[in-house]
């Protein structure tokens, strides 16, 4: 099980939180992995920033904050004789963190492994507090850091890979003794170790990601994510009136819809439990009777429907690369997408048209007049390419399910309804696991584009 940080966000989500694993917890074996407090991470981030400038008095004010909220919360948790306790391993944490802050301030200099060992105090801190809060209702607990716990990553520090095979050996060597004394272990999401022992994480949102390599290097039977939504939705709540939460959906959907930014887990997370095929259930700490979305090895149809959620990426921009002495030229594609590749400029979506004289390539808008540049600098004036535009301010709209393969005719009812709206589509890919469909509309025809797609395909039904 594995909370995130809303549902770890103040003393009584706290308490929600182990009253859930303390229901499930005679029936079942559970490992609990613990996200920071609330938005401790982005405030731990923004420490960082201004140690880096030399703002310690800044610094030091958001500081003593996040230790305040951290104190309060301990105190209103703990158990009447482990509150000392709990207390002291708070204020000593919070002393190493001061430590730390004030040295990045005194050097300005903050390397990617300093802010690791910055940011993996908000995992720290919050599992020794949920460790607590557990044995104050009678559960034996302890907390363990993801390195305690056995998981060994490379040395890329900010988004470090896990070393799978020594991780699943070692996670076992460690965890295993403690449910033979029936102790629950609280590990801490998102941080890990290199060999050596530094401090690693795993990127952002990386706790669900030490959830799924738990789960798979102990064979679990599932994985729970407790966050603050019913699951995953057929479409944003807030663009679509009547999107409601998706009882089942295959890895290869939750994939497609995660690289499409639905609110879920990162793609990279899902992969140890597609590969060992370890269901993963997404549910609401707020109210647990609801089932949620099961995320699963099987293909269900959804009562046979093909298309199951849409999706929209906002804040994108298109750039296109054209030119009549494209046609037939090998080694212009590599050239495109090498040249966006060696400056940092992410590419979403791609589409040729068959004439091969134009490529365009999506791009998040910020990275759009860097792309552009690149381009022209490493294009221009070869006699192949003659013209490189951009056109920022547009959303993507993907539109994912696994019916959809080998189904014929549900490109057309997609675009027969956007058109239906007037909506102008720009561009269209669709990915050849035919999972997903993806198009370009203007940013403000972006809604009205999801909503027409959820009415097409009767999504709120
Ligand atoms: N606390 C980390 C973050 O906010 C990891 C996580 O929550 O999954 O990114
Ligand atoms: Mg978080």
């Amino acid at each position: 099980m594995k909370f995130g940080g809303t549902s770890l966000a103040n003393a009584p989500r706290m308490k929600n939180a182990a009253r859930i694993i303390l229901r499930y917890s005679p029936k079942n074996k559970i490992v609990v992995v613990a996200s920071a407090v609330g938005e401790t991470t982005d405030q731990l981030i923004q420490i960082a920033e201004l140690a880096k400038k030399g703002n310690l008095q800044q610094a030091r004010k958001l500081l003593s904050k996040i230790q305040a909220s951290h104190l309060k919360i301990a105190r209103m948790v703990a158990g009447r004789g482990e509150t000392r306790e709990l207390v002291s391993r708070l204020d000593q944490l919070n002393s190493e963190l001061e430590q730390t802050v004030e040295g990045i301030a005194h050097l300005r200099e903050l390397t990617s492994r300093s802010r690791d060992y910055l940011l993996s105090f908000g995992e720290r801190l919050s599992t020794p507090i949920l460790a607590a809060t557990m044995s104050a209702m009678g559960l034996r607990s302890r907390a363990l850091t993801g390195a305690e716990a056995g998981i060994t990553t490379d040395d890329n520090f900010g988004e470090a890979k896990p070393l799978t095979e020594i991780s699943y050996h070692q996670v076992h060597q460690r965890l295993d003794p403690l449910w033979g004394r029936r102790i629950i272990p609280v590990v801490t999401g998102f941080i890990a170790a290199t060999v050596d022992g530094s401090i690693t994480t795993l990127g952002r949102g990386g706790s669900d990601y030490t959830a799924t390599l738990l789960a798979a290097a102990l064979g679990a039977d599932e994985i729970w994510i407790w966050t603050d939504v019913d699951g995953l939705m057929t479409a944003d709540p807030r663009i679509v009136k009547n999107a409601i939460p998706l009882p089942y959906i295959s890895f290869g959907e939750a994939l497609e819809l995660s690289y499409f930014g639905a609110k879920m887990m990162h793609p990279r997370a899902l992969q140890p439990a597609g590969q060992k095929k370890i269901p993963v259930r997404i549910k609401n700490s707020s109210r647990p009777a609801r089932s949620g979305t099961l995320v699963s090895a099987s293909e269900s149809s959804n009562g046979g429907k093909v298309v199951k959620a849409v999706s929209i990426i906002r804040d994108v921009g298109i750039v296109t690369v054209s030119g009549s002495g494209m046609m037939g030229a090998p080694g212009v594609a590599a050239k495109v997408f090498q040249t966006l590749g060696s400056n940092n400029v992410n590419v979403m979506m791609i589409s040729q048209g068959s004439s091969e004289a134009t490529i365009s390539s999506v791009v998040a808008n910020r990275e759009v007049d860097r792309a552009v540049r690149a381009l022209q600098l490493a294009l221009m004036g070869q006699g192949y390419v003659d013209r490189i535009v951009a056109e920022k301010d547009a959303c993507i709209i993907a539109v994912v399910g696994s019916g959809m393969k080998g189904t014929p005719g549900v490109a057309a009812r997609i675009f027969t309804a956007v058109a239906k709206r007037k909506l102008n589509v720009r561009m269209v890919a669709q990915g050849s696991s035919e999972y997903n469909v993806s198009f370009v509309v203007s940013h403000k025809d972006g809604p009205e584009a999801v909503r027409a797609i959820h009415e097409e395909f009767n999504l709120g039904r």
